[in-house]
């Protein structure tokens, strides 16, 4: 398979994604078929797994020649994955990212591990077709698993699949000390927001005495850790009465009663709204609202987004109050996020102190060379 134009130092700085339009795809090749991709003078530049439907025509496994895509390499990339989440998480975590895509070297796959419970994401027919391989590996490094459950989009059986062993309701995890239900076969993502667990100690660090409203607050992974880090009041917002009704159950699981906090299933922009229009009310505001920029097309819209939102949040927090803002778009940089909350305190008239800039977990390493592997930006800042 042959390159239009030549990418090749691309590929060697850690970028494993060749789109359809610089590759001449060979007649006949399959999702999942290993291809070896030749630059267009000829030269060997990569091994990698071809998705002939998708934009994302190829991903790269290997930039050696003498390297074949094969169980082994699988075997390989997944050892290398578990020993580095060895050497830099704490065995008391229960619930992390064991596989973390291209970042791993394993470009499609993640994989998620919820006690004895793995949550795997693939991306594509490529994924889809090499989903078996990786499952038999994996299981292999990973005897004591008691399930394994499947998610890709292009799979017939709907959303989630239970492809292992037996699973009876959520899970429970610990991280820092809190603790967590979590519904593999039915929550969003692959069940939990585990990159946000040291921004949620982050948050919890501000808490003690304080007011927290947490918006688009899912499972209530913010909320858990205020309240139980001595927040005078947590408000728990969510546009998903199923996302709401499990923060009230994790709030009874971390031995905190429901009922002196506040729990509202409603859009998290109309709440901010509220908020905005009687500012001082809230110590701390967490915003981390779903990815608004699902493709370079839809960036621009996305910006004005968050711009409204963080605008909002400043308006509402109370002299010397904290913002706790993300994105999780790989669209949305940590310079345009950085731009826009600029802008947001102007139009909010405040003034705004960064007191941190941060992304995921060690259990979701970054790429060197591949940008988009950084998608989650965290901000920490004070509002005067
Ligand atoms: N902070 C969470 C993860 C948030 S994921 C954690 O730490 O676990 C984004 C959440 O936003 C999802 O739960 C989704 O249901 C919710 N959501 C999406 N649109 C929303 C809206 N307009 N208002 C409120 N919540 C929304």
């Amino acid at each position: 398979m042959h390159l239009t134009r030549d990418i090749g130092a691309s590929l060697r700085a850690g970028h494993p994604w060749v789109f359809s339009d610089v590759v001449r795809m060979p007649r006949g090749m399959q999702a999942g078929d290993v291809a070896t991709l030749h630059a267009p003078d000829g030269r060997f530049l990569a091994r990698g797994l071809v998705d002939p439907e998708s934009d994302l025509a190829f991903r790269v496994f290997t930039l050696r020649r003498d390297e074949g895509v094969d169980g082994d390499l699988l075997t390989r990339r997944l050892e290398a994955a578990l020993d580095l989440r060895t050497s830099i998480v704490s065995p008391d975590i229960s619930g992390l990212r064991l596989v973390h895509g291209e970042n791993d070297h394993l470009p499609g796959f993640q994989v998620d591990r919820y006690g004895s419970v793995l949550s795997i994401r693939s991306d594509g027919r490529m994924g889809l077709a090499w989903e078996d391989r990786v499952i038999d590996r994996l299981c292999a490094l990973l005897p004591s698993s008691s399930a394994v459950v499947a998610r890709n989009p292009h799979a017939t059986e709907g959303r989630a699949r239970l492809v292992r062993g037996a699973l009876d309701g959520p899970v429970t995890i610990v991280e820092e000390g809190r603790r967590f239900l979590v519904d593999v076969m039915t929550g969003q993502k692959t069940g939990f927001f585990l990159d946000q667990r040291d921004n949620r100690s982050r948050v919890a660090r501000l808490a003690p005495d304080r007011r927290v409203l947490n918006l688009f607050a899912y499972t209530g992974g913010f909320s858990v850790a205020a309240a139980l880090a001595g927040a005078r009041q947590v408000h728990t917002v969510d546009i998903s009465p199923a996302a709401v009704e499990l923060a009230r159950e994790n709030f009874r699981l971390n031995g905190v009663n429901p009922a002196d906090h506040a729990f509202t299933t409603a859009d998290a922009f109309d709440v901010l709204e509220e908020a905005a229009s009687r500012p001082g009310e809230w110590d701390v505001i967490v915003v981390d609202p779903p990815s608004f920029a699902s493709s370079r097309r839809t960036r621009t819209r996305a910006l004005g987004a968050y711009r409204r939102l963080n605008r909002l949040a400043m308006q509402a927090l109370a002299p010397g109050g904290w913002l706790a803002t993300a994105t999780c778009s790989s669209h949305v940089s940590e310079s345009d996020f950085l731009t826009v909350l600029g802008e947001a305190a102007g139009e909010a008239g405040r003034q705004m102190t960064l007191a941190g800039v941060h992304g995921a977990g060690a259990d979701h390493p970054v790429r060197l060379g591949f940008p988009e592997g950084r998608y989650l930006t965290f901000v920490l800042g004070r509002l005067h």
